[in-house]
């Protein structure tokens, strides 16, 4: 889907090919391209004219530049410009960056990261790469939590992937998952590690029982850090779970997976926007090391091709 958008911005350099400036005549035929290029990789349409809006008043400010300069060389085309105008904005939508993890005060017992997200979206997946990566940049020693008690696979899943990363897991098939979690609070301090990471149970879809298992499982453990595991193959339909996930549980960031492939870029830009937090990380693969610290320039250059 990012080739869609990406095709979008070369027919809007095609556009300015052979001009010699940026006008208001041909801002309004690249924005229509741009406009369409958008909806089609999912962005949502009121942040598509969000974009667009901001876009043209920056373009028009740049139509009056160019003028004012008339006589000195043109550096760049004005399809390039125009882009480059594109790509700014679009940066800074997706910005500001924020990928922190808050870590608690050693003294006071381990840090813990609660995953949460829909059945399906990478949640396992990004656990194991998640404590990976906070061995390795952080030096921590994480403790992984199979509360997703009702895929039967997720927990196997979960020992497979500690396994190679060397890292304990608490679990216990069919507990029920709330006390698995208080459990593991008293696990991390005996097994001595000082990150928790609770991969919890999804669904298919967002529901009433499956939300208050998680606010049960964050009144007892108190997670500094709550994310949400988000699949950017579902395009708008993953902004509408964030809504959901966010509005009833305030999480502190996004972990968008599947953005490697055809996988749309509009999503990320959406839940951005549509509930103002930040995407911490992106995932790029189905390997423990594809996990990326969000970036919006790389995302933004993806998108523009
Ligand atoms: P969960 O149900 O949310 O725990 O999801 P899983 O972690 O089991 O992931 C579902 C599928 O998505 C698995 O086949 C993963 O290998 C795959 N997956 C997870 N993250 C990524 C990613 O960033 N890129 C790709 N291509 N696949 C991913």
């Amino acid at each position: 889907m990012f080739d869609v958008v990406a095709k979008g911005f070369r027919d809007v350099r095609n556009r300015f090919e052979g001009k010699r400036e940026i006008t208001e005549e041909n801002i309004d035929d690249a924005l229509k391209d741009i406009r369409m290029a958008m909806l089609e990789a999912d962005v949502n349409f009121r942040i598509a004219k969000k974009f667009i809006k901001q876009v043209k008043e920056k373009a028009i400010g740049e139509v009056v530049k160019v003028k004012a300069k008339a006589n000195e060389k043109v550096e760049v085309t004005p399809g390039d410009h125009f882009v480059k105008i594109c790509h700014d904005e679009l940066e800074g939508l997706l910005g500001p960056v924020d990928t922190s993890i808050v870590f608690s005060n050693p003294r006071l017992g381990p840090t813990k990261i609660m995953m949460v997200g829909l059945q399906g979206s990478g949640k396992t997946t990004t656990t194991g790469k998640l404590a990976k990566y906070l061995m390795e940049r952080e030096g921590k020693r994480p403790l992984l939590v199979g509360a997703d008690v009702y895929r039967p696979a997720a927990i196997e899943q979960l020992r497979q992937l500690a396994e190679r990363i060397d890292v304990p897991v608490h679990a216990r098939e069919g507990a029920d998952p709330v006390e698995v979690c208080k459990e593991a609070l008293k696990i991390a301090e005996d097994k001595d590690r000082d990150i928790i990471l609770f991969d919890t149970a999804g669904r298919l879809a967002v529901d009433d029982v499956l939300m208050e298992e998680l606010e049960q499982i964050i009144d007892t453990t108190k997670p500094e850090n709550i994310f949400l595991v988000a699949d950017a193959m579902i395009g708008q339909d993953a902004v509408n779970t964030a809504k959901e996930f966010n509005d009833r549980l305030e999480v502190d960031g996004f972990i968008m997976t599947k953005l490697d492939g055809d996988a749309r870029g509009g999503a990320a830009l959406s839940i951005k926007e549509v509930t103002g937090k930040p995407i911490k990380f992106i995932g790029v693969g189905e390997k423990l090391d594809d996990l990326e610290e969000f970036r919006p320039e790389g995302l933004a250059n993806r998108i523009l091709g």
